[in-house]
């Protein structure tokens, strides 16, 4: 059966807040899905990879808007519930770059915070409501829609 989560992680791949923060951004996510979705907060050791599942269908330079097929291939070999360093030199242009600046086409993110809602019944969040959740988190947030 699939199910889709509606991700809410911090712009800044290695910031992170306090529990009782994260919480409270988290009881601002509740109010804007579904009243049967579950949200959850999850913290990660490092910067974890939030992905986009079968929605991901394109990955682009940020510099030369090259298609990365092979982008996988340039994530670190060292996860351990995320990324210490997400430092890239991508193959195309030869930029060094961080990997959550690449264009990931539907997006993903990188965190060590990571709110999701299963099932949310409604589609992206918009600018204001995203502005909403990253006031109560005191930080700007990113979206990930993620179908598995
Ligand atoms: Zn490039």
């Amino acid at each position: 059966m699939s199910e889709n989560l509606l991700h809410v992680v911090p712009t800044d791949p290695f910031w992170r807040p306090s529990a009782d923060v994260a919480d409270r951004a988290a009881a601002v996510v509740a109010r804007l899905v579904a009243a049967d979705s579950v949200v959850t907060v999850e913290f990660h050791r490092a910067a974890a990879f939030i992905h986009s599942g079968s929605n991901l269908e394109r990955v682009e330079c940020p510099h030369c808007g090259a298609n990365l097929e092979r982008w996988a291939d340039l994530m670190p070999d060292d996860y351990d519930d995320g990324f210490d360093d997400l430092a890239v030199r991508l193959p195309c242009c030869g930029a060094d770059t961080s990997l959550d600046t690449l264009r990931f086409d539907w997006p993903c993110a990188f965190g060590c915070i990571d709110i999701a809602a299963r099932n949310p019944g409604r589609s992206w969040l918009t600018d204001d409501e995203l502005a909403t959740i990253g006031d109560a988190l005191g930080h700007r947030v990113r979206q990930v829609m993620q179908h598995l």
